[in-house]
């Protein structure tokens, strides 16, 4: 099947409140302008380099996702266009993106990462971080970010249940917290090619895409 066959069935199968975002990481331009070229505004990169490159040689109105592990020292790079950054896992980096938004007086919008799979992994906060992170006026002071709601990764396996948990957790997070944030806290950003309709099911608004549409990588 051709790209734009991909991106068709991957369409055609997410309902119409689920951003779908196209991850193009490891892709050639060309392919991007492929799928570009169908509508598809919403592509998600996990280096920032590459990120950045991309953005450069492609249209001005795609809506640049960074959706992979972010090192503060890079979030200038990004902070002048970036659409929402979706792994935001440490106040130092809520932070960072916070006054490099404020140099290029945007307002950058963020996506809090917690780690929901059993693989160890160092990334996302954990549901014990949540009081201290909420405590304090620590958000209420950041002018130029916009917490948008939480992004997660379930464990790679095979077992659906385990997944289908996984992704009611961040789910249950998601709701504890929204209370904490104004309205525009409104996104659940998880499932990927292999487990975006079980995410669906469980309460997902923005799933990330990359092999079922592009191909292997
Ligand atoms: C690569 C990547 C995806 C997409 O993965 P696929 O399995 O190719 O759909 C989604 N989210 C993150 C954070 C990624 O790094």
């Amino acid at each position: 099947m051709s790209i734009s066959e991909n991106l068709k069935t991957v369409q055609d199968s997410i309902p119409s409140h689920v951003t779908l975002i196209a991850v193009s990481k490891t892709k050639p331009n060309h392919l991007l302008e492929e799928v570009y070229a169908t509508g598809q505004r919403d592509f998600g990169e996990n280096r920032v380099q590459e990120l950045v490159e991309k953005s450069e040689s492609l249209p001005k109105d795609i809506r640049w996702h960074q959706i992979g592990h972010l090192q503060s020292n890079k979030v200038k790079y990004i902070a002048p266009f970036v659409h929402l950054i979706h792994a935001v896992d440490s106040e130092k980096l809520i932070l960072e993106i916070n006054r490099r938004a404020k140099e290029n007086n945007r307002v950058i919008s963020i996506l809090l990462q917690f780690h929901i799979a059993q693989e160890k992994s160092k990334f996302g906060f954990v549901e014990e971080d949540l009081p201290e992170l909420l405590d304090k006026e620590f958000f209420s002071e950041l002018n130029n970010i916009k917490v948008k709601g939480v992004m997660g990764m379930a464990t790679f396996t095979s077992e659906e249940y385990q997944i289908r948990q996984e992704f009611q957790k961040l789910k249950s997070i998601y709701s504890k917290i929204k209370e904490h944030f104004n309205s525009d806290f409104d996104t659940i950003s998880m499932g990927m090619s292999g487990d975006y309709k079980i995410a669906i099911e469980e309460g997902s608004t923005m799933v990330r895409v990359g092999s079922k549409i592009f191909g292997v990588r």
